[in-house]
């Protein structure tokens, strides 16, 4: 049976064993899939011990930058993320990938349908999870993504690693005074249910706000955008079909979500 695992630390929380045996199922694929709790300091005997025997590993918190480092070969999105959160064994080498930018891609738009296409995108964070969509979403061929975050330099650094790809510009909280039309927020606030300083100029009622976070209730980002006029979501579709997109790596197999995006949701 094919050996599958997601390290992390901690990991109990991880969902992703229930998603991917629930994907494995919908195929009559037979699959093992666990949590491996590393020790801090220890993903790379980790890694290398698992992949003697393993076929793929997701990679969670802190390890996706090590998980980066360990890989043979990157995708691009990966290399752009500056982290890794898919390993996989590819003709004896390992490939690191990342799909948490296609997971937030489709999860905005498959089912929330939503487009990016031609439309004013702001992001808000530029940490790790900031950085991992900003390619996936200039494939979707916006106007202009704007990054805005609370140290202004990190965004600034953002947006000449992308200047390539994409019409990007970073913002103060203060500059951002007209409508958006996608605004996802990608930092670490909603954790400590922190409100952020985004002014209410940002937001009309034809602005989707999308939160990386997810929970029983809506977050205070949520909240906020919605109190004026936006359609909101949070991020647990994102959670769900950033491992659809790592299946689908593991096996050339693209799984149905909408079931188990429902399922976790009655369990939060
Ligand atoms: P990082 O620690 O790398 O970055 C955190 C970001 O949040 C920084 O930009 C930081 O700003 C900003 N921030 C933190 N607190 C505040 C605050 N009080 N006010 C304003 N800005 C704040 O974290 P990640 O980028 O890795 O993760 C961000 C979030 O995305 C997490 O909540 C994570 O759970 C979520 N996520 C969800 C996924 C999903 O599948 N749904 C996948 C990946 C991530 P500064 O630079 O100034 O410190």
């Amino acid at each position: 049976m094919k050996q599958f695992v997601v390290i992390g630390n901690p990991i109990a929380h991880s969902k992703s064993p229930e998603i991917h045996t629930t994907f494995a199922e919908q195929f009559g694929i037979s699959l093992q899939y666990q949590r491996l709790l590393a020790n801090r300091g220890a993903f790379v005997i980790c890694a290398k011990h698992f992949f003697e025997h393993g076929s793929g590993a997701n990679i969670t918190v802190p390890f996706k930058e090590d998980a980066k480092q360990f890989a043979d070969v990157l995708s691009d999105d990966a290399r752009l993320a500056g982290a890794v959160n898919t390993l996989s064994q590819d003709n004896g080498k390992i490939k690191g990938d990342n799909t948490d930018g296609v997971g937030l891609v489709r999860d905005i738009r498959d089912n929330h349908g939503q487009t990016f296409t031609q439309k004013n995108i702001l992001i808000i964070g530029a940490g790790g999870a900031s950085r991992g969509v900003i390619l996936p979403i200039a494939r979707e061929n916006p106007k202009a993504i704007t990054i805005a975050n609370r140290t202004h330099e990190k965004a600034q650094k953002l947006t000449e690693l992308f200047s390539q790809h994409t019409h990007i510009n970073a913002k103060t909280f203060d500059e951002l005074n007209t409508p958006f039309d996608v605004i996802i927020n990608a930092t670490s606030a909603s954790l400590s249910g922190q409100k952020l300083p985004l002014p209410s100029q940002a937001i009309s009622t034809n602005t989707f706000a999308y939160d990386m976070m997810y929970g029983a209730e809506p977050t205070a980002f949520m909240q906020f955008t919605k109190s004026h006029g936006a359609t909101t979501a949070d991020g647990l579709g994102m959670l769900v079909e950033q491992a659809a997109k790592s299946f689908e790596i593991w096996h050339g197999v693209k799984p149905e979500t909408q079931d188990i995006i429902e399922n976790i949701r009655s369990q939060l």
